[in-house]
C-alpha cells in the first residue's frame, strides 16, 4: 500500500502509526485479547469498501451499487458457517459488545434476568457489570469460580439457575483459563427453560480449529469478536439456530445499527479464509502449547497461576504473595518491554484499578512464530521482573533480552501503512 498521501497530509497521525508499528515490533505483547492480524486482513480492512453504504443484507439493500458489497458479505457469511458449522451467521456487528447487545435485544425485555459469569471472576463487562448497559437494564445474577480450584463449579451454576430462574444463561469469559463445558451449561439452561448464549470472544480461534469444544451444537446463540484468537479485524459476529435468524438480523439492522462496515466485513471474510487453512490449525495448537509451557515455567519459578494452569491461550497470575499489585506489575513489566494487563483475580481484595493479578496470553507471540523455547525465556524474564521489580538493573537486563528476542521474531517485516 502507498502511504505517501498520509505522510504528506497528516504527519502527526503518520508518525503515531509508525511508532505503533515499532511498539508492536519491539515489545513482547502478552495481552490475551489482542492479536496481530495478517497483512491480507489489514489490506482488506484498509480498502475502499469503507466508502460504501450497504444498509440491509446481501440481495436486500437500501442502497444502489451494492453488488460487490454483496459478494463480500456473502463470502464472509458462507466462510463463517463453514468454519463454525453454524446454521445462521450475522457478520455486521461492530464489536463483541454489540453482538451481545443484539442477542439481549432479541430475546429479553428490560428487567429480565440474566445469569452470567462475574466480571471479577473472569466474566465480561457486557455480561452484567453495574457500569454497563446490561447492569442497568437487566436483573443480573452471577456465578464465579471455586475459591480453592479456581474453576467453575457446574453444580453451583445449576443451583443458582434454579434459584434465580434466569431468562438467559450466559457462558463465556475474558479471563478464565479452563475449558468451558458448554454441554453442561446447555443442560442447565434446558432445566430452567432459559435461553443459552455462549460468548466465545476470546476462544473463537481455538473453537474454529477444534482446540476447544464448540458451543454451536448446544447454544441458541453464539457471539464472538473477530479480533482475538481468531486474528481478524476488530469486530463482532453472531451465530444462531435458523429459527432465530430473522429476529437477530432485524435487531442488528435496522434495530441497532445503520450501515455495516463493509471494509471490516471484507477483512472478516479474509480472516475466516485464513482460519480454514491447515496452517491456522497448527497456529492455534501452538498457541495452547505455548500457554501451557509458559504456565509451567511460571509456576516453577514460584508464581501462582489461578486454577493451577491453562487449557487455552491465557492464564491469570495471582500476585498476592509477591508483594506487588497488578498495577505495579503491569508498569514494571512494560518498562522491561513486556506488555500485559493488570486483572482482578477471583475474590480479589483490591479494587479493579489496582488488582492483585495480571493476565497473560500467547496469541501474539505465537503469531510471531515463537514456540516453547521462547516461552521458557519469556516466562523467566517475567518471573525475574516480578520477583525484583524495584531493581533497575533487572529491568534493564530484561529489556535487552526482550529486544534481541523481538529482533529474532519480526512482525510484518516489510509492512508499510
Ligand atoms: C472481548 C470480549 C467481548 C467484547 O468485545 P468488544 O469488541 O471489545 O466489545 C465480549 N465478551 C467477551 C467474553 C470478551 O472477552
Amino acid at each position: 500500500m502507498n502511504d505517501d498521501d498520509l505522510k504528506k497530509f497528516d504527519p502527526e497521525i503518520y508518525r503515531a502509526i509508525e511508532q505503533e508499528i515499532k511498539r508492536e515490533q519491539d515489545k513482547i505483547v502478552l495481552i490475551a485479547s489482542e492479536n496481530y492480524a495478517s497483512r491480507a486482513v489489514l489490506q482488506a480492512q484498509g480498502s475502499v469498501f469503507t466508502n460504501k453504504y450497504a444498509e440491509g443484507y446481501p440481495g436486500r439493500r437500501y442502497y444502489g451499487g451494492c453488488e460487490f458489497a454483496d459478494q463480500v458479505e456473502t463470502l464472509a457469511i458462507e466462510r463463517a458457517k463453514e468454519l463454525f458449522g453454524a446454521e445462521h451467521v450475522n457478520v455486521q456487528l461492530h464489536s463483541g459488545s454489540q453482538a451481545n447487545m443484539a442477542v439481549y435485544f432479541s430475546v429479553l425485555k428490560p428487567g429480565d434476568r440474566i445469569l452470567g459469569m462475574d466480571l471479577s471472576h473472569g466474566g465480561h463487562l457486557s455480561h452484567g457489570a453495574k457500569v454497563n448497559f446490561t447492569g442497568k437494564y437487566y436483573k443480573i445474577f452471577s456465578y464465579g469460580v471455586d475459591r480453592i480450584t479456581g474453576m467453575i463449579d457446574y453444580d453451583k451454576v445449576r443451583k443458582l439457575a434454579k434459584k434465580h430462574k434466569p431468562k438467559l444463561l450466559l457462558a463465556g469469559a475474558s479471563a478464565y483459563s479452563r475449558t468451558l463445558d458448554f454441554k453442561a451449561f446447555a443442560d442447565i439452561a434446558n432445566e430452567v427453560k432459559a435461553y443459552f448464549m455462549a460468548d466465545i470472544a476470546h476462544i473463537a480461534g481455538l473453537i474454529a480449529t477444534g482446540n476447544h469444544p464448540s458451543p454451536v451444537p448446544y447454544a441458541d446463540f453464539v457471539t464472538s469478536t473477530s479480533h482475538k484468537t481468531l486474528r481478524g479485524p476488530r469486530g463482532g459476529m453472531i451465530m444462531c439456530k435458523s429459527e432465530y435468524a430473522r429476529v437477530i438480523d432485524r435487531v442488528v439492522f435496522p434495530g441497532m445499527q445503520g450501515g455495516p462496515l463493509v471494509h471490516i466485513i471484507a477483512a472478516k471474510a479474509v480472516a475466516f479464509k485464513e482460519a480454514l487453512t491447515k496452517e491456522f490449525k497448527k497456529y492455534q495448537v501452538q498457541i495452547v502449547r505455548n500457554a501451557r509451557e509458559m504456565a509451567d515455567i511460571l509456576m516453577g519459578r514460584g508464581l501462582k497461576v489461578i486454577s493451577g494452569g491453562t487449557d487455552t491461550h491465557l492464564m491469570l497470575i495471582d500476585l498476592t504473595e509477591l508483594n506487588i499489585t497488578g498495577n505495579e506489575a503491569e508498569t514494571a513489566l512494560d518498562l522491561a518491554g513486556i506488555t500485559v494487563n493488570k486483572n482482578s483475580i477471583p475474590y480479589d481484595k483490591k479494587p479493579a484499578t489496582i488488582t492483585s493479578g495480571i493476565r497473560v496470553g500467547t496469541p501474539i507471540v505465537t503469531s510471531r512464530k515463537m514456540k516453547e523455547p521462547e516461552m521458557v525465556v519469556i516466562a523467566e524474564l517475567i518471573a525475574a521482573v516480578l520477583h525484583d521489580h524495584r531493581n533497575s538493573a533487572t529491568i534493564k537486563r530484561v529489556r535487552n533480552k526482550v529486544k534481541s528476542l523481538c529482533k529474532q521474531f519480526p512482525v510484518y517485516e516489510d509492512i508499510t501503512i
